[in-house]
């Protein structure tokens, strides 16, 4: 492998490549790496037609990643020597959902969205850490560790399990959401409840697993990004390579900020497509770090203590921050930020619509609103909204919301409570039909 020049890493700045078959996550010079494709030598290997042909019917009992993995399906665009053995669920194939309501709050005639929870642990992060935990199979490592707000930790938990690995999970104490912890302890991965918020987490995990020998499969590590880039890849593929005009995602860590542009980038370098939709970006207001260093034209790095109901983009300094910039230059994107209240009422539009979608995947449907608002979208423009994750992930939220613990929750849909006799019930009845 480390012969093969296609597939090499290389940093962002300084451009120093390193060979793919070592552990490193970052350069010399300290910046980040990419995994680097030799975009020339690829361009003649792929085709809109190689990757039709890929879409797979039913699932039959002999899983067949390359086959039925969405994130698989690209594997020339994200792991070139492929694997013998390929650690996989499978992911991806999520589904485009459209919504007359949804498209109405949003405030234009076509507004779809891309349902990320459907992946096997209910989140987009299956799509990184089926690449990430198969790069470490690779490696030879025999354990691997994350700092999460949930969604990583549950998907790392899933697949070292799958794939006979020892996990460590690095989860801020509180603040997590009940159905990502259950998930982390269940799939049996050592979980670790730093007293501290996720940036004192991630910043440990670095230093652990620097120390310790263990992998790290943060969104730092360029692997677990390649396989994120196939959420665009499938989105362009879903529009038979004619884009739509932009992609709006929730945006915490900023590792699907850096892994959409970089998909898109090569896609059009590649041929796929002619036209880059753009992407926006969304942060919560208590969690804005991103937004309000775009803000400034990324003249400032702000960081700050981050709280929004929105834990899983609950984070105050943001990791992949050089490449998130760079996917706002190669798709012209922007970035805007949102409340609370706004993603709570945002949600509720998607979960009334039958879709449902954990608080932090709402922020897509709020930070569009607010773009069309301001005439940064127009109405007329199609636009695909991602939900990052399942609505199981975070209960809590959803009842608290319903039953009286949101200061202003203007769909609340309380339970009734009602006597025990055809009467009583009868009469509650009643009134709705
Ligand atoms: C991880 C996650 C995010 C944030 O994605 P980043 O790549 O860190 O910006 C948003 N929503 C959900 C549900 C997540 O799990
Ligand atoms: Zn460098």
């Amino acid at each position: 492998m480390s012969d093969d020049l296609s597939f090499q890493l290389k940093c962002i700045d300084c451009a120093k490549t390193y060979s793919a078959d070592q552990v490193r996550y970052r350069c010399d010079c300290g910046s980040q790496l990419d995994v680097w494709h030799d975009l020339a030598t690829l361009k003649p290997q792929i085709s809109q037609n190689l990757f039709n042909n890929r879409v797979s019917g039913a699932p039959g009992p002999t899983v067949i990643p390359t086959a039925e993995s969405g994130v698989w399906r690209y594997r020339e665009m994200i792991l070139p020597t492929l694997p013998d053995q390929i650690i996989s669920r499978p992911e991806g194939n999520t589904r485009l959902y459209q919504h007359h309501s949804i498209a109405e709050w949003a405030g234009v005639d076509k507004f779809y969205l891309k349902h990320e929870g459907e992946n096997p642990s209910g989140s987009f992060k299956d799509r990184g850490m089926t690449v990430g935990v198969t790069q470490a199979k690779l490696l030879g490592s025999t354990a691997v560790a994350c700092a999460s707000t949930g969604n990583t930790s549950a998907s790392l938990a899933a697949y070292a399990s799958l794939a006979g690995m020892s996990a460590f999970v690095f989860i801020p104490s509180g603040k997590i959401a009940a159905g990502k912890l259950a998930q982390a302890l269940a799939y049996g991965a050592k979980t670790l409840q730093i007293e501290g918020d996720f940036d004192d987490a991630m910043h440990l995990v670095q230093e652990v697993c620097n120390e310790m020998g263990i992998y790290l499969l943060n969104s730092l590590n360029p692997f677990r990004l390649e396989g994120q880039k196939s959420i665009p890849l499938e989105i362009i593929q879903g529009f038979q390579w004619n884009p739509p005009d932009w992609v709006v995602l929730p945006a915490g860590n900023l590792g699907n900020t850096s892994a959409f542009g970089k998909a898109l980038y090569e896609a059009k370098e590649l041929g796929l497509i002619n036209k880059i939709p753009r992407l926006a970006c969304v942060q919560a207001t208590g969690a804005s770090p991103f937004y309000q260093s775009y803000q400034t034209q990324f003249k400032e790095h702000i960081t700050m203590k981050a709280d929004t109901i929105a834990t899983a983009i609950r984070i105050g300094n943001p990791v992949s921050y050089p490449r998130a910039i760079r996917s706002l230059e190669w798709t012209n994107g922007v970035v805007t930020s949102v409340n609370d209240q706004q993603i709570m009422d945002a949600k509720a539009i998607v979960d009334q619509a039958g879709i449902g979608c954990e608080p932090a995947s709402a922020a897509s449907l709020a930070g569009a609103r607010r773009l069309v608002e301001e005439g940064v979208i127009k109405p007329d423009e199609t636009v695909v909204g991602i939900l990052t994750g399942n609505l199981l992930k975070d209960p809590t939220a959803t009842v608290d919301y319903h039953t009286g613990n949101w200061a202003e929750a203007k769909f609340a849909n309380a339970p009734v409570k009602v006597g025990a006799d055809l009467d009583s019930v009868r009469r509650v009845i009643e009134k709705e039909l």
